[in-house]
């Protein structure tokens, strides 16, 4: 029986070592005893490609025999789910034929695969919200829409709210696909509430450009880059339409800031180039912008097209004021920014051959800076060129090196940048979730856009927190499909014990565990001599040395690189720069600086963080964990707030300084102080603890090509990203229990043939 799976005339696939996946059909089959002989119509160094196997082997569906490969009829099918042979080749081939019609969206179970066309396509026009609104899935084409669609209705139907989490790497198309739910969103309930858009639904969609404007970055990959996460919870009231929003925010890159810190080719947030671009000789002349944009370091010297900056400067600031930032705020916004744009041109130069950095009282960028940022120039002159510190109860002055000096000039404006950003969040929620909405909100519709996993050639910080949120999200999602196909097989009695998924815990808990790779991390930030090389030192005797444990078979290192096995790709991080970027801290002095500063406004975006990061400590305490509104209807306020990541990141920066302003140079050690990692790790657990009272929707971009061109499709490259994303796991659980899947034809005609034999 086993070997008539395979018998001859059977279509199926062959792994050729140079074009990849590819047709085949079995031309012979031969049994002698166990063993199997397959010889395929496909070559290999000009001899027929012979596969010897056994029938156990094949009963068993081992892996290293050729997939099945499906008729043609199911290269269009619109649910992967519906294929009989599941196995990766077929699923790219029909992923890679609905493409080439342009056909971008195709369900895989539970998970909308949306493939980016790189081009404008006519899908997402009001005619085609009218299409989709108020139908199911079943009976539409795969869409954005049907997700957004499906969203809705449940929460309608359950009063249960509902998040959809869309991932993908850069450049997949993870923002423009939320902007399109949003804005569906936005339209279904326009007409629930009868009338056109209120003044909510435009407040939620104004905040797409502001976010953009102000954290989104030109890299290699996209030229739109989100350098942010997002989690955006858009509430509806008892009649389903829009009452307010919320939004939170993840780790925003600082380093992007700084130019010394670009990458070739890459810019800093598009605001920068749209300010010196866009503002008028008006707006120009207070902030001393009347200089050409390459004369601005942190610019990168970078051309952009000054028109289309221009253009988008007035979209930015038509977004700030539907969403309520009054005329002068912008202004002083602007000169803050225009502030930091001279702060990173300031020259610290060094004396001939010695490192000690020199900074003039008359650089002329230095006066610039001071001035429109409102800080002493004398006193933040020589803070950045030297530093105090205690040793055997005395203070001891030493001199900054040029390249320390310059690091500090770039860390204080990377701050301030990171405070603005916040202080942006603060005034978007609180004009988006205002009492009134908190009072009427009985349910929201999240959408979350995050960064996907990453491994480039170079891995460093960033790369960690981003691939660690990234395992937490999978073993959400392999735990849900895992627990819908045991139900299914429970309805069938099939024995679902059996089936096994890889669980990554085993890689969260070598990151979060308690003496992981952040708790290592953190203990090293917070030790005043801790280095890169100590916390690599202590990574290693702690994951390799003593322990050689459980957690260690995730884990490799060298003296200055780890590697942790993530569940899509093992990736090595390069520790240079982890502890500084971790720290992420501004001197002491800076810090007390900025809060005398003479800049009223300043002043204002720091305290305004000081408050709402306050609230945003409170609302971390772990127990109980959310409420959601739906659940609880007759107390719809108990719903935490979930606030800006950012402003934790504001009050770790401004406890770390105040911490040492008030009691005196402590050496690091002492207060346990906030740092990036466990800043992450505590908003990753609030929205993790958000998530699971939701009801769950996943969107998986995926980037066909790295030429962004379009309509161009590399197997190998979409091949590994439905892997990273998960979309095979969904399959490798549903193959677990049916190795194959028969279609209702096939089965009768096998019925059939099997009562007239
Ligand atoms: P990052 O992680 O870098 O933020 P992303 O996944 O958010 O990346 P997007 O910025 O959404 O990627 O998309 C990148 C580009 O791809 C867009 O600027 C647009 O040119 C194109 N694109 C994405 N989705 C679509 C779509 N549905 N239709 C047409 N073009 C699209
Ligand atoms: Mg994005």
């Amino acid at each position: 029986m086993a070997d008539s799976i395979y018998a001859q005339g059977t279509a199926v696939w062959y792994d050729d070592k140079e074009l990849g996946w590819t047709d085949g059909v079995v031309t012979s089959t031969e049994v002698n005893g166990k063993d199997v002989t397959i010889t395929l119509s496909n070559e290999r160094q000009g001899k027929p490609v012979v596969v010897r196997t056994s029938l156990d082997a094949i009963a068993n569906n081992d892996r290293k025999l050729p997939p099945l490969r499906n008729a043609p009829e199911f290269d269009d099918v619109e649910d992967l789910a519906s294929i009989p042979h599941l196995n990766e080749p077929s699923l790219l081939r029909v992923i890679q034929a609905r493409y080439a019609q342009e056909k971008i969206y195709t369900f895989s179970g539970i998970v909308l695969v949306a493939v980016n066309p790189f081009t404008k396509v006519p899908l997402y026009g009001a005619d085609a919200i009218k299409k989709y609104s108020g139908k199911s899935r079943e009976n539409l084409e795969p869409h954005l829409f049907s997700i957004a669609e499906e969203t809705y209705t449940a929460m309608r139907q359950t009063r249960r709210s509902q998040t959809v989490i869309i991932s993908g790497e850069s450049g997949a198309g993870k923002t423009e696909s939320a902007k399109y739910i949003m804005r569906y969103l936005a339209s279904v309930s326009e007409r629930a509430s009868g009338g056109g858009a209120s003044t909510v639904e435009r407040r939620i969609l104004a905040t797409n450009p502001i976010l953009e404007a102000f954290g989104n970055a030109k890299t290699m990959r996209n030229d739109n880059s989100s350098r942010f996460g997002k989690y955006i919870q858009i509430l509806f009231d008892e009649s389903h339409t829009i009452v307010g929003a919320r939004i939170q925010t993840y780790l925003l890159e600082r380093a992007r800031i700084s130019s010394l810190q670009l990458v070739r080719g890459e810019r800093t947030y598009h605001i920068f180039y749209q300010l010196v671009a866009g503002a008028s000789a008006a707006e120009r002349e207070p902030l001393s912008l009347n200089r050409p944009a390459s004369e601005f370091s942190f610019l990168a010297g970078g051309s952009f097209d000054q028109d289309a900056e221009a253009k988008n400067f007035q979209t930015t600031k038509h977004a700030l004021s539907t969403i309520g930032i009054t005329d002068h705020q912008m202004t002083s916004v602007f000169t803050l920014l225009a502030g930091l744009l001279h702060l990173g041109n300031v020259e610290i130069r060094q004396y001939h051959t010695s490192p000690d950095a020199i900074l003039d009282e008359t650089e002329p960028s230095l006066i610039t800076a001071m001035n429109l940022l409102g800080i002493d120039l004398k006193e933040f002159r020589k803070w950045t060129t030297q530093k105090f510190f205690a040793a055997r109860g005395e203070n001891i002055r030493s001199v900054r090196t040029v390249a320390q000096a310059r690091s500090v000039r770039d860390g204080v404006a990377k701050f301030i940048y990171a405070c603005i950003f916040d202080w942006l969040i603060t005034k978007v929620n609180s004009r988006l979730e205002t009492n009134e909405s908190m009072t009427k909100e009985q349910a929201f519709i999240a959408v979350l856009d995050i960064y996907g996993f990453e491994h480039f050639e170079r891995n460093s910080f960033e790369q960690f927190c981003i691939n660690y949120a990234n395992e937490k999200l999978q073993h959400q999602f392999t735990s849900h499909v895992f627990k819908i196909q045991q139900k299914e097989y429970a309805s069938e009695d099939i024995n679902w014990q059996s089936i096994e998924f890889s669980d990554n815990q085993p890689t969260i808990d070598l990151i979060e565990g308690r003496l992981g790779i952040l708790s290592i991390l953190d203990e090293e930030s917070r030790l005043a001599a801790g280095a890169d090389t100590t916390f690599i030192e202590k990574l290693n005797w702690q994951l390799l040395g003593s322990t050689g444990g459980k957690a260690s078979a995730n884990f490799r290192s060298t003296p200055d690189s780890f590697t942790v096995k993530h569940y899509a790709h093992s990736v090595e991080y390069d520790v240079e720069g982890f502890l500084e970027k971790n720290r992420a801290t501004v001197p002491e002095e800076h810090l007390e600086l900025i809060l005398k500063s003479t800049n009223m406004f300043l002043r204002a975006v720091v305290e305004t963080s000081i408050n709402s990061g306050k609230r945003a400590m409170e609302s971390r305490a772990p127990t109980p964990p959310p409420m959601m509104a739906a659940s609880v209807p007759s107390t719809p306020r108990k719903m935490r707030p979930m606030s800006g990541i950012g402003v934790q990141n504001l009050v770790a920066n401004l406890t770390n300084g105040l911490d040492r302003v008030h009691h005196g140079p402590k050496g690091g050690a002492g207060a346990r102080k906030p740092t990036q990692c466990s800043i992450f790790r505590s908003s990753l657990k609030l929205l993790m603890d958000t998530l699971v009272q939701t009801d769950i929707h996943y969107i998986r971009c995926i980037k066909p090509n790295e030429n962004r061109e379009a309509w161009a499709l590399d197997p190998a490259l979409t091949l590994a990203q439905l892997r990273a994303c998960g979309v095979l796991e969904t399959v490798r659980i549903s193959l677990s229990g049916y190795p194959n899947r028969k279609t209702y034809e096939e089965f009768c005609s096998r019925c059939v043939s099997f009562l007239t034999q």
